[in-house]
């Protein structure tokens, strides 16, 4: 089968298999696992930043983010699209008792900075505290744009506000624009990473920041459960994931690019995005469960929508994508 829905589907390398076998493991909670220690070493070092902490997953490790810049009472501004206020449950709120203030994205995936400025509760006693920023990078594939990043540090610094990056698909950005980790992650105060998209690791997200931070959300992690014990056999892959996947997200830009431009001769189907590993197609055809069954029978899993994202990742090739495209034709001249 051919996975388009996303790039958590994908398998974890031979190589990778291999370290988590041999991997050299202790009691994590006890901070005894040495290979977990190394990976934490790793992505610090990658991110420029003092600590990081080996999280079970991205929601929560931007949990433990924001459970760690803000107390109860506190509020943290994002966008409506952004995962970690839509996607993750309203986990801030039902566990951190931390209330965010949606503000809609802009075009570009961004948060107008004068409508964040006029977000920012005064201190009074009728409010929440704001006390973070939370941008996306990638968000809906898409690159912050670099001077954006800049100015959003500028603007926080000077606002009196943490800055948090939920960079799952951080090195999809990296890559994109030709530049290091650390240049992206030099803006914020915390980011986050996963480990389990497009670099392929089975398992496993890494909140990056101070020791300070990181401190405090090894703490929250232990409460909500995520103190996890002989974690090396996760972050053995973990490691590899950042030493050995990164570079490769560029053959996934390009498949993203190919897939467009097949996509683009089909007379059904209009390419609305497409950017770094992401590729979001709306379907003029009528019945759009049957395009989905036709693409699932013909090896393709695809979730058809209103607007339907597709996503390049590690095990998809061209030949993954000239196979969705040949399937398309075939639905096409089968159904008009
Ligand atoms: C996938 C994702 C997460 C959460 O990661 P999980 O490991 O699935 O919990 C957070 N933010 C963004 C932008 C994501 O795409």
């Amino acid at each position: 089968m051919f996975d388009f829905r996303s790039d958590t589907v994908t398998q974890p390398t031979e190589a990778m298999r291999r370290a988590m076998a041999q991997a050299e493991v202790g009691d994590d909670v006890y901070g005894d696992d040495p290979t977990v220690n190394a990976l934490e070493e790793q992505a610090a070092e990658m991110a420029g930043f003092e600590a990081a902490l080996f999280t079970a997953s991205g929601t929560q490790a931007n949990l433990l983010a924001l459970m760690a810049h803000c107390e109860r009472g506190d509020e943290y501004l994002c966008g409506q699209q952004a995962h970690n206020y839509k996607f993750e449950g309203g986990g801030a709120a039902v566990l951190g008792s931390i209330q965010p203030q949606p503000l809609d994205n802009e075009a570009d995936g961004s948060l107008c900075l004068k409508r964040v400025e006029a977000a920012i509760k005064p201190d009074d006693i009728h409010f929440a505290r704001t006390r973070l920023l939370s941008l996306e990078n990638t968000i809906g594939g898409k690159v912050l744009p670099m001077s954006y990043l800049a100015d959003a540090q500028a603007f926080a610094f000077e606002k009196g506000l943490k800055l948090h990056l939920d960079g799952a698909r951080v090195f999809n950005a990296a890559v994109a624009e030709g530049v290091s980790l650390s240049a992206i992650a030099q803006h914020f105060d915390s980011l986050t990473i996963c480990l389990s998209k497009g670099l392929a690791a089975p398992v496993g997200s890494l909140l990056v920041g101070d020791e300070a931070l990181i401190k405090k959300a090894r703490r929250w992690r232990k409460v909500l459960g995520g103190g996890m014990r002989q974690a090396g056999i996760l972050a053995a892959a973990g490691q590899l994931a950042l030493t050995e996947q990164v570079e490769r997200l560029a053959q996934d830009h390009d498949n993203a690019r190919y897939l467009a431009e097949q996509l683009a001769a089909l007379k059904q189907v209009e390419v609305n995005q497409c950017a770094t590993n992401m590729v979001f197609a709306s379907f003029a055809h009528a019945n759009l469960p049957a395009l989905q069954a036709h693409l699932q029978a013909d090896g393709c899993k695809v979730s058809v929508g209103a607007k339907t994202r597709l996503v390049l990742h590690k095990d998809l090739d061209r030949s993954a994508v000239d196979a969705l495209v040949a399937s398309l034709h075939r639905f096409e001249q089968e159904n008009g």
